[in-house]
């Protein structure tokens, strides 16, 4: 779905759409959206840039980084762009130069910038993207998730294990050897 810069000019332009993601256009392959985004939201002319304002809604399955279990979760984004009429409408540049201070009621700096190719912007890409962006770097299935021990390997969600109880690091030992020859040559 692509959408039209011209057809907000008159008025804001809504929308309301399921856009499939698929699986292949992620580049992390466990990030899998099962079924589609659903994508709403208006673009609104503001001369000489329009607003974008949109709202994705989704469900993803993503893997635990602590306990490796693969889990879901619903995410609702809230996004903004400002959206720029590009190379093809060569007035858009003429009335940023002739603008006055304060003519703004946004603060581009804030938002992001899109540059739409053709006078439209291709929805289809920009959710793909947003999606692919959103994927936390370390997924977790809950904030108190245990993770696996690193020595037995053992689920501790699921099940205990007697590994930090009983240890004593080895390498601990070997410090401790260190220290007592240390002592001795001082004495
Ligand atoms: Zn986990
Ligand atoms: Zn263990």
């Amino acid at each position: 779905m692509h959408l039209q810069l011209d057809q907000a000019r008159s008025g804001p332009l809504r929308w309301r759409d399921a856009v499939r993601v698929p699986a292949p256009d992620l580049s992390r392959d466990e990030a899998l959206v099962p079924g589609s985004v659903d994508c709403e939201g208006s673009l609104t002319f503001t001369g000489p840039d329009f607003l974008l304002q949109t709202r994705l809604r989704y469900r993803y399955r993503l893997r635990c980084d602590r306990c490796l279990a693969p889990y879901e979760e619903d995410v609702d984004l809230a996004l903004a762009f400002v959206v720029t009429a590009g190379g093809s409408d060569g007035s858009a540049a003429a009335d940023d130069a002739g603008e006055g201070p304060g003519a703004r009621e946004l603060e581009p700096e804030d938002l992001s910038t899109l540059v739409a190719v053709a006078g439209a912007v291709d929805l289809c890409r920009l959710v793909c993207e947003q999606v692919e962006l959103n994927v936390p770097m370390k997924p977790t299935c809950d904030s108190a998730c245990r993770g696996l021990c690193p020595q037995c390997g053992v689920d501790r969600n699921r099940q205990a294990c007697n590994c930090v109880a009983e240890s004593v690091d080895p390498r601990w030992a070997a410090l401790e050897a260190v220290r007592e020859r240390i002592t001795d040559s001082l004495t």
